[in-house]
């Protein structure tokens, strides 16, 4: 069984991007509302008594966007300052890292994921929903600074849509060839847009594998954090491929994550909430941190088997309500 030690935290649900298949442009989504935002203060308690404690040392900062967040980079400071923190990292759309990256370094985040979905730029703005103003070339900036600031590994994510950008997986696969960089393919989930998944459907990582085997060759690759993603490399590539096959492969039994929202609830599983525990609430109201340890505690003890139901119950085919920006994905 996998040791549970690493905790996605999403700092806020919200986001200056629309992309189609997260919270595409109209989407009604219900915002938390700013009161029961976890403050930086809570944030910090819950980490610092009772994830820690609970023996929880990696940590990736999430959204929503993260970088919307006003006090990311002390929120940082602050998580990689703790002395048991092994890993630290984010995802983030990339859009306000140009002006970030370098305070975000300076406050301990080494490593950062940065979602890339096309190097067109009109497709690009197509998928994160520009409203008139293009937002390729901000994205791109931020990019290039946070490389040259020294974040590695620097990792772009990918959701590969048909008939969206689907043309492009070579060209981003590229990407990997003559730069330390890190591309990673992710299936796309029926999660957030249900509309474009059933409209457009979804491709496999094997596919993918197959049309960049046809070009260049691929031989087995490794990258620090490569979690769920089977990482390959085109030979004499500076950097390496990832796949990530939820939909294709289950690895509920190699899950080592739990995911807390915006709003303090601590949930197993992306895909299923059984047992979710809301622990801002217990913060707020008094709760002693002891008790919500234990807490989390039991909750770590139900993992292996929601894990094993999931698994059990094949690949992801249902559909789900919440978007991953609300999960904190
Ligand atoms: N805003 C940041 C970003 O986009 O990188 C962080 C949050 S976003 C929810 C985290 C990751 O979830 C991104 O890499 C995004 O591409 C992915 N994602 C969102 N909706 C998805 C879906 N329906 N299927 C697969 N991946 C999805
Ligand atoms: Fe925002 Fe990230 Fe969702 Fe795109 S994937 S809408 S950038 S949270």
């Amino acid at each position: 069984m996998n040791q549970v030690d690493y905790l996605r935290i999403s700092l806020v649900d919200r986001c200056n991007f629309r992309c189609q298949y997260c919270m595409p442009e109209g989407a009604e989504i219900d915002y938390i509302l700013h009161q029961n935002l976890m403050t930086q203060d809570e944030l910090l308690t819950l980490l610092r008594q009772v994830f820690i404690p609970a023996g929880f040392t990696q940590f990736r900062l999430t959204g929503g966007e993260p970088l919307i967040h006003p006090d990311v980079v002390d929120i940082v400071r602050a998580i990689a300052a703790f002395p048991e923190t092994r890993d630290l990292s984010m995802t983030t759309n990339g859009f306000l890292l140009k002006s970030l990256a370098r305070d975000l370094y300076e406050a301990g985040l080494r490593r950062i994921n940065i979602s890339l979905d096309s190097l067109n730029s009109e497709v690009f703005d197509q998928i994160v929903g520009s409203r008139g103003r293009s937002r390729w070339q901000q994205v791109w900036d931020g990019i290039q600074t946070a490389y040259q600031v020294g974040f590695n590994p620097l990792k772009l994510n990918v959701v590969v849509i048909p008939g969206v950008n689907e043309a492009e997986v070579l060209d981003l696969a590229a990407l990997s060839i003559d730069r330390e960089w890190h591309v990673r393919f992710i299936e796309f989930m029926p999660i957030g847009n249900h509309d474009l998944f059933r409209d457009r459907g979804w491709v496999s990582s094997e596919d993918l594998r197959q049309r960049i085997r046809a070009k260049w060759g691929l031989t087995e690759g490794q990258v620090r954090g490569n979690g769920p993603a089977d990482v390959f490399q085109i030979p004499g590539a500076r950097g390496t491929l990832g796949f990530i096959s939820q939909m294709s492969e289950c690895f509920c039994d190699r899950c080592n994550r739990m995911r807390l929202s915006a709003d303090g609830w601590l949930r197993p599983c992306l895909l299923n909430e059984t047992g979710q525990i809301d622990l801002k609430t217990g913060l707020r109201s008094g709760v002693p941190v002891h008790e919500l340890r234990q807490q989390v505690l039991d909750l770590l003890a139900l993992k292996p088997e929601i894990n094993f139901k999931l698994r059990e119950s094949g690949s992801i085919s249902g559909s789900y309500s919440r978007t991953m920006s609300q999960i904190g994905g």
